[in-house]
C-alpha cells in the first residue's frame, strides 16, 4: 500500500530537472481562477486566471487524463480565445509541438503574475436553465508538477438567480446557494488535484436538500432542472437517497470527505452523466428521470454507484489509475475493481435503500448475466483486456460490439463480486460476507478528509484472506485473466437462483423499455434471433454466430419489412412467435446502404427473455445480500431559502 498524502511529496528524480518544479517551489501564493458561467446557455464558459510566476521560460498545461473518464479526454480542443498578459501587456505563446496540452511562454523580468483569459466551448452538461462545471474545462497551471502541490483559489460567477451546489467551501463575503445577481462567489483555496475533483452545479430551478441529518459529516442532494416541477424531488426519492447515505455509512464505516454533495441535473439536453468525485458526484438524468417509478428504474443505481466511488475509486485507487499529474497515461488493469466492484455495491445499495425493489434488483442481475453470457467476444478476449484497453473501448461505433467486447469490466465485475460475496457466505455459513471486506478494504484508515490511497492486486488478495481464507489470487485470475467463453453465473447459483429464459420480458425489462421509449427504444430479440433493433428497424448489433448473423444481416442495416409486413417491433416479434416449432423461416427485407435484399432467418425457439428463478431448497443468499443494514428514517424537510 502506498499512501499519497498531500503533505508528503516524493518527487521522481527526473522531475527535479523540470522548470515547473522551480515554479512550484517559488509559488507561495495560489493561482486565482474565476469561472464565469453567465454564458452557459450559449455553450460557453470563460475564465480569468492569475498565475504566480518568475522571469524566464514557463510551461502551462491543461488536463488530458481526466480521473473517472479512464481515457485521455481533456477538453483542450474546446479551449479558445486564449490571451496571456503580464503587467497589462499581451505575451506571445506557442503550443508544444508534441504535447498539445502545453503552452510555452517567456516571462519578462519583473513580472510576478501572469494573467490568462480563456473561453471554453462546452458541448455537454449545459442547457438554457442549468450548467455543470468540471474545472478541467478552464484550468491552466504549471506543467510537470504534481497537481496536488499547486495551490489554487477558485471563484465562480453564475447567471442571475441561479443557485450553486458544490463541495467547495465558500469563504466569507460569498452567498450560498443563491448568490446576488452579478456576485462572484469565492471559495477557499485548495490544490489543482482537488479543484479538478470539485465540480459546480448551477441552475435557475435549483434546490439543495439536506440528507440524513443524523449522519456526520453532512450530505446534500443539489438538484437543478430545466423545468421547475422537476427540481421538486418526490418525498419518496428523498427518503431513498437518505437511506442510501445511511446504508453506505453502515457498509463502509468510514468517510473520506468533509461534506458530500450529490449534484443532479434533470434535463433532456444536459443529461446522460455519472462522474465520480471524492466529495461529490456529477449526475445527469432526463427531465423526468425521477418523476415516477418507471423512469426511476433505469437510473436507480446512478447515485449509489457514484457515491460508492467516493470510497472505491477515489479514496482507494488502483496504483495504475493514480498519476501525479493529469498528463501521464492512466493504466486500467484493475478497473474490474474500480468500476466492477462499484457496479456491484451500487446495485446492492440501491436495493438496500429502496431506490429499486428486490424484484427489480434480481431482474437487473438476470439481464446483466444474460448479456455477458451472450457476448461472443469473450471467446477471444479475457475480461482484463476490456480494462487494459478501456480508453479505446469507450464510445464509438457499437457495430459488432458483442464480438469486440465493450467496457465489460463493469458488469463482469458485478458478477465476480457477487460470486465472491456468496462464496464467502457459503464458506462461513453466512456469518461473513463481502460487507466485511468492504469495511476492511474501503474503510481502512478510518475517517479521513479527501485522500487517495493506492492499492495493488496483492492487497486485494490479502484483505479477502482476512475475511475468509481461500485461494483468492487463483479465484480472481481465473475469472479476470483467462478466456471464459461463458459468463460467471456462480454467484447467482450460490445465491439460490438460476438464470432462465422466458417467452415474455420481466416486469423490469418492460418498465425500462417504457422509460426509454421516448428515447427511441427498440425491440430486444437478442436471445432469440440475435439482433438488437431500434424502433425504426435499424440494426444496432448482430449476435456473432447467431441466427441473424448466419442469415447475413449486419449492424447499421435497416429492416424494412418482416414476413410481408412493413417493419415494426410488433411485426418482428409476431414473426418470431409464428416461426416457433415450425419449419417456417423469418423473411426480412433489409436496406444496406443504397441496396435492398431479402434474407431468411432460420430460428424456431420463440421469444426469449432472461429472468432469475429461485432454486428450491438452496440458501437464498441473494435475498440476504439486499437486506438493509439500517432502519429507514423519515424523509427530510425541504429547505426554505432555495431558488424557484
Ligand atoms: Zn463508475
Amino acid at each position: 500500500m502506498f499512501l499519497l498524502k498531500r503533505c508528503a511529496v516524493q518527487l521522481p528524480a527526473l522531475l527535479l530537472f523540470s522548470l515547473g518544479v522551480c515554479l512550484a517551489n517559488a509559488q507561495k501564493a495560489p493561482i486565482e481562477i474565476t469561472a464565469d458561467l453567465t454564458d452557459a446557455p450559449r455553450k460557453l464558459f470563460h475564465a480569468e486566471i492569475d498565475i504566480p510566476v518568475s522571469a524566464g521560460a514557463v510551461t502551462l498545461i491543461s488536463p488530458e487524463w481526466i480521473p473517472g473518464h479512464h481515457m485521455p479526454s481533456g477538453p483542450a480542443g474546446g479551449i479558445t480565445g486564449v490571451v496571456f498578459t503580464a503587467n497589462g501587456k499581451p505575451l506571445e505563446w506557442r503550443r508544444d509541438d508534441v504535447n498539445l496540452y502545453e503552452f510555452h511562454l517567456t516571462i519578462p523580468a519583473g513580472v510576478t503574475t501572469l494573467h490568462a483569459h480563456l473561453d471554453s466551448i462546452v458541448t455537454r452538461r449545459v442547457s438554457q436553465r442549468l450548467a455543470a462545471l468540471e474545472w478541467e474545462a478552464l484550468m491552466l497551471y504549471p506543467a510537470h508538477v504534481p497537481v496536488k502541490d499547486i495551490p489554487i483559489q477558485p471563484s465562480v460567477k453564475v447567471p442571475a438567480g441561479w443557485g450553486i451546489g458544490t463541495a467547495l467551501k465558500p469563504v466569507s463575503g460569498g452567498s450560498y446557494p443563491v448568490p446576488p445577481a452579478g456576485a462572484v462567489t469565492k471559495f477557499a483555496a485548495t490544490n489543482v488535484e482537488q479543484l479538478e475533483d470539485s465540480p459546480i452545479l448551477t441552475g435557475l430551478y435549483f434546490h439543495e436538500y439536506p440528507l440524513a441529518p443524523s449522519i456526520s459529516p453532512k450530505h446534500f442532494l443539489d438538484v437543478a432542472a430545466d423545468a421547475p416541477e422537476d427540481a421538486n424531488m418526490r418525498p419518496a426519492v428523498l427518503a431513498e437517497v437518505a437511506n442510501l447515505v445511511r446504508e453506505a455509512d453502515a457498509l463502509y464505516a468510514s468517510h473520506h470527505y468533509n461534506e458530500y454533495h450529490f449534484l443532479l441535473t434533470l434535463s433532456d439536453v444536459a443529461g446522460g452523466m455519472g462522474l465520480e468525485h471524492g466529495q461529490s458526484s456529477d449526475n445527469g438524468v432526463g427531465e423526468k428521470g425521477f418523476a415516477d417509478d418507471v423512469h426511476q428504474l433505469p437510473e436507480s443505481d446512478l447515485l449509489s454507484h457514484e457515491f460508492t466511488h467516493s470510497w472505491n475509486g477515489k479514496y482507494r485507487r488502483p496504483v495504475g489509475l493514480y498519476q501525479p499529474d493529469f498528463a501521464t497515461p492512466m493504466q486500467g488493469a484493475l478497473l474490474w475493481v474500480y468500476e466492477g466492484m462499484t457496479q456491484y455495491w451500487g446495485d446492492v445499495l440501491a436495493a438496500r435503500s429502496g431506490l429499486k425493489n428486490a424484484d427489480e434488483y434480481k431482474d437487473g442481475l438476470a439481464m446483466v448475466a444474460a448479456e455477458l453470457d451472450y457476448t461472443r467476444g469473450r471467446e477471444w478476449r479475457p475480461t482484463v483486456d476490456t480494462a487494459v484497453a478501456a480508453s479505446i473501448l469507450r464510445g464509438g461505433n457499437r457495430a459488432w460490439e458483442n464480438w469486440r467486447r465493450s467496457q465489460d469490466y463493469y458488469f463482469e465485475g458485478e458478477l465476480l463480486w457477487l460470486d465472491a460475496d456468496t462464496l464467502i457466505r457459503k464458506m462461513s455459513d453466512n456469518k461473513k460476507s463481502l460487507n466485511d471486506f468492504a469495511k476492511l478494504f474501503l474503510g481502512k484508515g478510518g475517517n479521513t478528509g479527501p485522500l487517495i490511497v493506492t492499492y495493488t492486486f496483492d492487497e486485494l488478495v490479502q484483505d479477502l484472506n482476512q475475511v475468509v481464507s481461500y485461494d483468492w489470487a487463483k479465484f480472481l485470475h481465473d475469472r479476470v485473466d483467462r478466456i471464459n467463453p461463458r459468463a460467471d453465473v456462480a454467484g447467482l447459483e450460490q445465491g439460490g437462483y438460476k438464470l432462465v429464459y422466458r417467452d415474455k420480458p420481466s416486469k423490469s425489462e418492460r418498465m425500462i423499455q417504457a422509460a426509454e421509449g421516448r428515447r427511441g427504444g427498440g425491440v430486444n430479440c437478442w436471445y432469440s434471433i440475435g439482433l438488437s433493433v431500434g424502433a425504426d428497424g435499424t440494426i444496432g448489433d448482430v449476435l456473432w454466430n447467431g441466427p441473424a448473423d448466419k442469415a447475413g444481416l449486419a449492424p447499421g442495416e435497416k429492416i424494412m419489412a418482416v414476413n410481408d409486413k412493413v417493419y415494426s417491433g410488433d411485426a418482428l416479434r409476431e414473426a418470431i412467435r409464428e416461426a416457433k416449432d415450425s419449419s417456417k423461416q423469418i423473411r426480412v427485407i433489409v436496406q444496406a446502404d443504397s441496396f435492398v435484399s431479402t434474407m431468411q432467418i432460420d430460428y424456431h425457439d420463440g421469444e426469449r427473455y432472461p429472468a432469475l428463478e429461485r432454486v428450491d431448497g438452496t440458501a437464498g443468499y441473494l435475498d440476504d445480500i439486499i437486506k438493509p443494514l439500517t432502519t429507514p428514517e423519515k424523509a427530510p424537510e425541504q429547505k426554505k431559502d432555495d431558488a424557484e
